[in-house]
């Protein structure tokens, strides 16, 4: 009489994402077999018999958060004495030169797999289950993102990863970051088993040549992945592309036949008028990291004008705060700011730029980023610790962006699986972790204080 299913999750208020954006004001979520295979009204225990029963008192499900754009060594310079040893830098260049990549060329195969294992930790217990990662290592590259595989595996959530290829320091080693972005890519390819498959990613046009720009390219359209790279995040791209080919980031991208729709463009903080019309005619997506733009003070990317134009923008942190309510509100609040106009953005735009719009910027969007029937089981389950107004259909989106946190999370689960729970990391020893990954960083924090250079990267002309 009853079907059975492995979990039944009762009496909640569900937010779909659905394309009808349908939020269920008290229903019920089935999973079997990693999968959702009923979402509906009213007590799903007049239909289903579950393995697990969960019903909890004012809870909201909503699709796992998708993080468009992080790095999770970004993590490790958090509180790190290298701010107080380097004279501060006074723009995005000087930033990347000082902290950046003396950050990236001090990393080993060790610190690239406590930061992941740091990041996913972090991503599950404030309700991200799948992510974008970059990674910049250029002394360690062959065989670095496997550490970043193992670490997501350990924790149990999910994404894509990449080497991000430069040529900063010399041209070939555009040549080797590909490789390992190769290498990675077919590793996974077909591996049912790993949570992370790999990506083609550059760093920024400024540090990369035509030759290595098309060959990623064209290795993306071979394995029928997306690519992604930072585009005009700080003005160096910009200038740079101008004095080298005549020709700003997006038209020279669209001139050697790099964009798609399967292309993601990080920030586009400087784009012109002009450069929008291009990206929509690609249709090339965009991955937002309001903190981050914030932080490294480059600016504010025009997100209103992309979204009136209907390009695809997907919320992402940049390497720097982990939880994605921050992120949503900082997005939410910072166009207003900068266009003295209040409207800009909703709460309910928002939310979908964390899910919806994220999972179609990762083409994973036939998976997760919304609740519904057929779609893999990530799911996060939030438990306002305190609600000062009503939850409800009509004020959900509202809480989402303007009261909730990464602390009300109450559990996340990864194709049905639960990696957090009652607020715990269930998948590894959190505090084993946080032991081993201080002394880690410690080492990583020495090394970088006793480089011979404060500024020992060079600047390279492709
Ligand atoms: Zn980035």
């Amino acid at each position: 009489m009853f079907e059975k299913v492995d979990l039944l999750i009762n009496n909640s208020l569900i937010v779909t994402m659905n394309s009808k954006r349908d939020v269920i004001p008290r229903g019920y979520v089935a999973v079997r077999d990693g999968v959702i295979v009923d979402v509906g009204f009213g007590d799903g225990r007049s239909k289903y018999s579950a393995e697990e029963y969960l019903e909890l008192r004012r809870s909201v499900v909503v699709p796992g958060f998708v993080c468009a754009h992080t790095h999770f060594y970004g993590l490790l310079l958090t509180g790190s004495p290298w701010f107080a040893f380097i004279e501060p830098p006074s723009d995005f260049q000087q930033n990347l030169q000082r902290i950046w990549w003396a950050l990236d060329e001090s990393l080993t195969y060790e610190d690239i797999y406590v930061s992941a294992l740091l990041g996913s930790i972090l991503f599950a217990r404030t309700g991200t289950t799948f992510f974008k990662d970059l990674l910049d290592a250029p002394n360690v590259t062959l065989g670095s993102l496997d550490y970043i595989e193992k670490a997501v595996n350990e924790v149990g959530i999910r994404g894509l990863a990449g080497f991000s290829v430069t040529q900063r320091r010399s041209i070939e080693e555009g040549y080797i970051g590909i490789q390992e972005n190769e290498r990675f890519v077919r590793k996974t390819l077909n591996d049912a088993k790993t949570n992370v498959k790999g990506i083609f990613t550059l760093h920024a046009s400024f540090t990369v040549t035509d030759d290595v720009l098309i060959k990623s390219k064209e290795l993306a359209d071979k394995y029928n992945t997306i690519y992604a790279m930072h585009v005009e995040e700080g003005l160096i791209d910009v200038y740079h592309n101008i004095e080298r080919y005549g020709k700003r980031p997006f038209e020279r991208l669209r001139d050697i036949g790099f964009l798609s729709p399967r292309f993601l463009a990080i920030h586009g903080v400087q784009i012109t008028e002009d450069e929008m019309k291009i990206l929509k005619h690609y249709d090339v997506k965009i991955a937002h990291n309001a903190m981050s733009n914030m932080i490294n003070g480059v600016g504010v990317p025009p997100v209103g004008k992309f979204l009136d134009l209907g390009i695809t923008v997907g919320i992402g942190n940049d390497g720097y705060v982990m939880d994605v309510f921050e992120n949503m509100r900082a997005t939410y609040l910072v166009h207003k700011v900068v266009n003295k106009d209040p409207r800009v953005l909703t709460p309910l735009k928002v939310v979908e730029m964390a899910t919806v719009d994220a999972a179609k910027a990762l083409n994973v969007y036939s998976r997760v980023g919304s609740i519904e029937v057929g779609k893999e089981a990530d799911l996060t389950i939030i438990v306002p610790e305190i609600v000062h107004t009503p939850l409800n259909e009509h004020t959900i989106y509202g809480h989402l962006v303007n009261s909730f946190n990464g602390k009300d999370v109450w559990g996340v689960l990864v194709k049905g699986r639960w990696v957090t729970k009652e607020r715990k990391v269930l998948t590894v020893d959190l505090e084993k972790v946080l032991d081993y990954a201080h002394k880690v960083i410690e080492r990583l924090w020495d090394r970088m204080l006793s480089m011979e250079s404060k500024y020992k990267v060079e600047w390279l002309k492709p």
